[in-house]
């Protein structure tokens, strides 16, 4: 007999029991709200029977929910940690198996050994693997391992429920499970009785970014010199599990430079790394593609920061240029991206500015090479007219007011009264994301008026490049030396090369 032999029955859980997960509430950032609601679970878990001579029920299950990466099984290790009671951890693909019976009996066994070593705490991850909505088992198929199979699924399931009711009977026991699916789970699974609590795991703000690097970077060598609030600031939407990942790779990159801790340099190159893709060996631009792409990114960023800087406009500043090619591009421009507020009520100034930024790199190849223009400014003419159409018609800030082409048909009639921009520069209203109508008319109007929109703030942007023509001439000659100029670098030679320096002091 083939199975002989095998306990399928015995959990892998067994290979994960310790005395305590050693992880601590310290090292999770970035999901407050949801450890400081966990931490009833952890004076739970410290002392049951204290819970139980007040007559206080303990928290049946607590389902954590969210999307991959943002700690929700660190923050259940935690919890364990933090009472110092054993962990056991299986994930709901594992109970899984199309031999029948052999699910439930690892449902099972995994609460028969939690029990015996109450209090404790159980954790099934990607739980929707194993509680998908149940279709009743007598659903007729042909399949026959699809329906062993669901079969199966369901009597695992089934067991779960019965666990999870018969819990009273085994106190001291804390149950969590995660999904990133909540509409996929057996509504029987969410009744009350059942989990007792939903916390949501969300992605973290630009503080808990911050935090949750601070917590990774503490565990490396890194460098003082190094603003982890810049990346913080700048990576939107990473989660805790990207930025742990940001870390290590930035200290592969300081190993492989061998820096003596982790510098500016290498956290940038990982940036680089997880975003674009490692540097690309095999192509190389000529000096001359160099110059030329030198010319037009040192354009735009230039533009960004004396707008900021004799403008006050509220555009993104250029946080660092690259002329490195990686990945599918030439070179890269990064943005210190506004805060959040910025976003939200982007209003017409900001947009003009931002509209001449775009225009910058094509103003600075004109000043510095005449009339013709490169591939990579001619892309970024290409975004400026686009903007500047948007600006005319969808965002409606110029008059006439008149709205060009149809607003899709499942919106609600468009109202302009006051859209604003998500961070990839969709627009929303109250009634949640419109889409940018992309088939509005061009008439004739539209396109004469957006080419003499471009058209002015483009001789703007020439003229204003022009009074700075020794800091545009010096930062392309940094980025063309060393491949890379940041910010930082940029303010400084406009502080070195006020307006209208004469050329010959350039040194
Ligand atoms: P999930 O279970 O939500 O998919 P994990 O808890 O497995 O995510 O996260 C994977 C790793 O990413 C963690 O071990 C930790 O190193 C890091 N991480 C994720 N979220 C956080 C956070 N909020 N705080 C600190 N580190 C985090």
């Amino acid at each position: 007999d083939l199975w002989q032999g095998i306990d399928f029955s015995r959990s892998k859980a067994e290979a994960r029991v310790d005395g305590s997960t050693g992880v601590k509430f310290g090292d999770v950032a970035g999901i407050d709200e949801a450890v400081e609601e966990l931490q009833e679970l952890v004076r739970y878990l410290k002392n049951p029977e204290l819970f139980d001579k007040m007559g206080i029920k303990p928290p049946h299950g607590v389902l954590l929910e969210g999307p991959p990466g943002c700690g929700k099984t660190l923050v259940a290790k935690a919890i364990a940690g933090e009472a110092g009671v054993p962990f056991y951890q299986m994930a709901g693909s594992e109970f899984v198996e199309v031999l029948v019976g052999v699910g439930s009996a690892r449902i099972r066994d995994l609460f028969k050994r939690a029990k015996v070593n109450k209090p404790s705490v159980v954790f099934i991850d990607e739980i929707d693997a194993l509680a998908t909505k149940r279709q009743g088992i007598y659903k007729e198929s042909t399949d026959h391992l699809y329906n062993a199979a669901t079969q199966e699924r369901e009597t695992t399931l089934n067991q779960l429920l019965i666990e999870l009711d018969g819990f009273d009977t085994g106190k001291g026991v804390i149950f969590l499970a995660a999904t990133n699916r909540k509409d996929l789970l057996d509504p029987a699974l969410l009744r009350p009785g059942r989990f007792d609590r939903k916390i949501r795991i969300r992605p973290p703000s630009a503080k808990g970014r911050h935090d949750i690097l601070k917590i990774h970077a503490s565990k490396v060598k890194m460098s003082e010199t190094v603003d982890l609030s810049s990346y913080a600031q700048n990576l939107p939407g990473w989660t805790g599990a990207r930025l742990a990942q940001l870390i290590q790779e930035a200290a592969l990159v300081a190993v492989r430079k061998q820096h003596n801790s982790i510098l500016q340099s290498d956290m940038d190159d990982a940036v680089d790394r997880l975003t674009v893709g490692p540097r690309r060996v095999g192509i190389e631009l000529g000096y001359q593609g160099q110059c030329r792409r030198a010319t037009t990114e040192v354009g735009v960023a230039l533009t960004s920061h004396l707008l900021r800087r004799y403008e006050h406009a509220k555009v993104e500043c250029c946080d660092r240029i690259s002329i490195v090619p990686r990945g599918q591009t030439l070179s890269q421009l990064v943005f210190h991206r506004l805060d959040d507020e910025s976003y939200m009520f982007e209003r017409r100034p900001q947009l003009l500015h931002r509209l001449q930024v775009l225009l910058g790199g094509r103003a600075a190849e004109e000043i510095i090479y005449g009339r013709d223009t490169s591939r990579a400014s001619v892309d970024y003419l290409a975004d400026a007219s686009w903007l500047a159409r948007k600006i005319l018609t969808i965002w409606n800030l110029e008059n006439p007011m008149v709205i060009h082409g149809e607003p899709p048909p499942w919106s609600k009639p468009v109202r302009f009264v006051g859209p604003r921009l998500d961070f990839e520069g969709s627009l929303y209203d109250d009634y949640g994301l419109i889409e940018p109508p992309l088939n509005f008319k061009l008439d004739d109007q539209v396109a004469q008026r957006s080419e003499e929109l471009v058209h002015t703030m483009y001789i703007k942007t020439v003229s204003l490049l022009r009074r700075h023509h020794a800091a545009l001439l010096k930062s392309i000659k940094v980025l063309l030396d060393k491949q890379e100029i940041s910010g930082e670098e940029i303010d400084f030679i406009l502080n070195k090369y006020p307006p209208q320096t004469p050329l010959h002091l350039l040194e």
